[in-house]
């Protein structure tokens, strides 16, 4: 990536501007703190360009911090893959890797603290009983019987808790706050609670577990975070956030913003529901090309740079918004425009005879691998006698608006010549089996002699030499362009989302890598795919197509 990709100001922006004008800070530090219980996707991209783009600009310091504080759910699976997509995306953490669970022990000296100072208290209400007690947004909630347990009691009970002296469910530790808060998440909040779960970093060493609220402003201020960025879902919590800070003993003081989570039309963001995508084996992985999730996008061919273009352009505010699907393919489409090298690939194949061609000849032509970037270079491609080109692209009989081969009529082969259709072959049924065609010698890239008009350009690909190849083309995953709030949002699942094609590509295409696009000429972007293709099997999946087709 480019050192400095120039990047619009925003509200968190200006606020760490007007930080550093003060002195407040003198670096800059932030984290991007998934938990490991799924694959990235879009909107985790989008928090990730935040965090990191922030301290490459501010030659600041981003963390990757593994937030890790539910054992349950979570499996070094899913780190591994994190790591890998932060990479992939083209960021760079600052030192090691972190995880919530290298602070556990910190973290359980700090709830001592609480409890010391009379602000925390370890409750044997059930889970149902807290949240009858808890009240609602109405209604005040009222206090635990177990709330004004002495200091010593509440040491020694949480001690217990720690020991295993207590059975999952029936102790946690709550902070002492304000049962009749306006805001619930200050009704003493749960801070600990008990799981004899085995944890991917801390194996057996605990079986109370802190959470989220407790732990996440103790780990920012352990690192030193100075901003830490999250969704708008967590605004109420800043509360808590501060309260938490304010009450230990802790030297460095970072403060929370929140921002709008990216919503993406025609997509699910949401790690749950991705997930039950990936267990009703409803997709083939949290890597299928049609998962928003950042492994999904690669497998697909989607380009770092176009990921971070689209984050970018989306911008970050505290407004809801739901992006369109066409922004994000309209970045790829930019990207690959640009980069991608071209080949071509005939998807639904018919066979061409040019009978004036002879049988012995194969006449190798020189094709340019983009057509505006020399340096990108240039290949070679046997033209042969026989050929194939789309179905598509031929007509017995067509009006003027038609510019492709039609019978008795002539078009032009891609960086090759022109050929005129002089009768077809057909089945039993009706369907053209082989075109006849003549080619004329004189037009190899470039007009007939005598004036003649061409006016379309085809595709093309050696029978002789072509390789045969599975085109997997993708579709809108759901049939709705807002599938998270649907009640049940399996049912708006679009059931012809992945259609498979029987082609043949040029041969260059054999040594093609996996995730690399190229634009084949007039069909769109294609890249390998990394888990169906074998040495034996090409198997290629559609990046995008070359226009919009969402905005229909
Ligand atoms: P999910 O709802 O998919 O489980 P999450 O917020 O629980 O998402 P985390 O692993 O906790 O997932 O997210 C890590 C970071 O990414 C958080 O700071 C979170 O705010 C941010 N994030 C998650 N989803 C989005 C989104 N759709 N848009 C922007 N940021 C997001
Ligand atoms: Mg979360």
């Amino acid at each position: 990536m480019s050192e400095v990709e120039a990047r619009p100001t925003n509200f968190i922006r200006q606020i760490i501007d007007a930080d550093l004008a003060d002195g407040k800070y003198q670096t800059i530090q932030t984290r991007f703190p998934p938990e490991p219980n799924g694959y990235l996707h879009i909107g985790h991209a989008k928090a990730i360009c935040l965090n990191f783009g922030i301290a490459q600009d501010y030659r600041g310091k981003c963390n990757l911090r593994f937030d890790d504080t539910n054992p349950v759910k979570e499996d070094v699976e899913y780190v591994e893959s994190i790591k890998h997509d932060v990479q992939w995306l083209g960021f760079h953490w600052d030192g090691e890797v972190r995880y919530s669970s290298d602070y556990f022990d910190q973290l359980y000296h700090y709830a001592i603290e609480l409890i010391q100072k009379g602000l925390a208290y370890v409750d044997e209400l059930s889970a149902e009983e807290i949240r009858e007690y808890r009240g609602t947004l109405t209604q005040p909630g009222k206090n635990s019987p177990y709330r004004d347990r002495t200091i010593d009691e509440n040491l020694s009970l949480f001690n217990k808790m720690k020991n295993g002296g207590f059975e999952e469910g029936k102790a946690c530790l709550r902070a002492k706050i304000d049962m009749a808060s306006p805001f619930i998440v200050m009704r003493d909040p749960v801070l600990y609670r008990i799981k004899f779960a085995n944890h991917h970093q801390t194996g057996d060493t605990w079986c109370i577990y802190p959470m989220y609220d407790f732990t996440h402003c103790i780990s920012d201020a352990i690192e030193n975070i100075t901003h830490s960025l999250c969704t708008l879902e967590f605004q109420d919590n800043r509360r808590l956030y501060d309260w938490v800070l304010d009450n230990i003993t802790i030297a460095s003081r970072p403060h929370q913003y929140e921002f709008s989570r990216l919503n993406l039309e025609y997509a699910i963001t949401s790690k749950r529901k991705l997930n039950l995508l990936v267990s009703e084996k409803i997709v083939d992985g949290w890597n299928d090309p049609r998962m928003p999730t950042v492994s999904g996008m690669r497998r697909r061919g989607y380009t770092p740079a176009s990921i971070r273009d689209f984050c970018q352009r989306i911008g970050i505010t505290k407004q809801e918004n739901t992006v369109e699907m066409s922004t994000l393919e309209f970045c790829v489409r930019e990207d690959l425009n640009q980069n991608a090298p071209r080949a071509m690939a005939v998807l639904d194949p018919v066979k061409v005879i040019i009978e004036n061609f002879s049988e012995k000849l194969d006449e190798v032509l020189t094709m340019p691998n983009h057509p505006n970037r020399p340096e990108l270079g240039h290949r070679d491609v046997a033209f042969t006698r026989e050929i194939f080109i789309d179905r598509a692209d031929f007509r017995e009989e067509a009006n003027k608006n038609y510019k492709r081969l039609v019978l008795g009529k002539e078009v032009r082969l891609r960086n090759a010549y022109v050929i005129r259709a002089d009768r077809v072959e057909k089945d039993s049924e009706g369907n053209i089996t082989t075109i006849y065609c003549s080619y004329d010698p004189t037009t190899l890239n470039k007009n007939p002699e005598d004036g003649r008009k061409i006016k379309g350009v085809i595709h093309w690909v050696s029978a002789k030499f072509a390789l045969p190849a599975e085109i997997r083309l993708y579709d809108r995953l759901f049939n709705t362009p807002n599938p998270g709030s649907a009640d049940d949002f399996l049912s708006t699942i679009n059931t012809d989302s992945l259609i498979i094609k029987q082609g043949f590509v040029e041969p260059s295409l054999r040594d093609s890598k996996a995730e690399f696009a190229y634009q084949f000429e007039r069909e769109g972007y294609f890249c390998l795919d990394s888990k169906y293709a074998t040495a034996d099997k090409l198997v290629f999946n559609r990046t995008v197509g070359l226009r919009d087709s969402w905005s229909e």
